[in-house]
């Protein structure tokens, strides 16, 4: 039996149960919190992620994976508080989420280098706690895939080809960074079934999604809730239509969700929550709409909720 790797040690993939594939328990800039840890109130921030966590739990989640890397504050500690008082598993990851920047110390040495601090997370342990990473992270976004956002794919993928881990690359499908994200870890030797490309889900450009799913990766309908990208409506009908045309073994549904993140000041949350750019988003929203609007589209029987939540992340995470 594969094992996986979570923040509370390795269990049998076969107990990760039902799984939330893109979740963050807590999202914001490690440097800033570092240098200011006065402007953060972690009690707050806890308790946001174990009502968030909570709530997952009702709905029968087992497991989240969390993809918050360097830049999102990833904290494995933080992790295994929550996971510890909720008792769903979380699995942490290790990698880089930068759009562009990346400091002068990766800068200056190569990316075998880069890829060297990758593979201690996932061989030896995050931080020197211990905890390992079960997988790879990257992103790409509106600044499309810049130098220094090229050397961290490759990075990651000579981790993954070194380590057997799976890759989660985020993605923007509204500048197609897709394709080039994929090519770059086929350059590279990456075994594409174990390759994830985040966020498709934010078109409802069926060749865009078909393009990449002929390559065999996965595509991650993963930020449901979060209008201002797609609405939920369109978001379904996107789904609705890969499943009608056979995609169910290649689809991931999360919501993004982060229980906290810094990105905003308390008065500009009407930015962020104002009408129109979020609905319910929530760590439990595609149990609570999505689900059901695809059951009432016919899409979504059992067998098929049971790939998806199931059988998607164990094969994604293990195969
Ligand atoms: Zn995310």
């Amino acid at each position: 039996m594969p094992q996986v790797q979570t923040v509370q040690g390795a269990i049998d993939a076969q107990e990760l149960g039902l799984v939330l594939v893109h979740e963050h328990v807590r999202f914001r800039d490690e440097a800033v919190a570092a240098q200011w840890p006065g402007r953060y109130d972690e009690r707050l921030e806890l308790d946001a992620a174990l009502l968030a966590v909570g709530a997952a739990k009702e709905r029968g989640v087992q497991t989240i994976v969390d993809p918050t890397a360097m830049f999102g504050g990833r904290d494995v500690h933080f992790m295994k508080r929550v996971a510890d008082d909720t008792g769903v598993r979380i699995i942490a990851c290790t990698g880089i989420y930068s759009y562009d920047y990346l400091p002068h110390y990766f800068e200056n040495r190569d990316i075998d280098v880069m890829a060297e601090h990758f593979v201690a997370d996932i061989e030896g342990g995050i931080q020197a706690s211990g905890i390992r990473a079960a997988f790879l992270k990257c992103a790409a976004d509106a600044a499309g895939v810049t130098e220094h956002v090229e050397k961290i794919h490759r990075a990651v993928a000579r981790a993954s080809v070194q380590t057997g881990a799976p890759i989660m690359a985020h993605s923007m499908p509204a500048v197609a960074t897709g394709p080039r994200q994929v090519e770059i870890f086929e350059e590279e030797g990456v075994d594409l079934s174990r390759v994830q490309i985040a966020h498709c889900g934010d078109t409802d450009d069926l060749s865009y999604i078909e393009g990449l799913l002929a390559k065999g990766v996965y595509v991650g309908l993963d930020r449901y809730g979060l209008e201002m990208y797609l609405p939920i409506d369109k978001r379904n009908a996107t789904a609705a239509e890969l499943l009608r045309r056979g995609h169910a073994e290649r689809l991931m549904i999360s919501q993004d969700f982060c229980a906290t993140i810094d990105w905003f000041p308390p008065e500009a949350a009407e930015v962020f929550e104002g009408e129109g750019s979020i609905r319910n988003w929530s760590m439990t929203l595609v149990f609570d709409e999505v689900v059901p609007a695809l059951r009432e589209l016919g899409v979504m029987d059992d067998a098929t909720f049971q790939t998806i939540f199931v059988e998607n992340p164990k094969r994604w995470l293990t195969a």
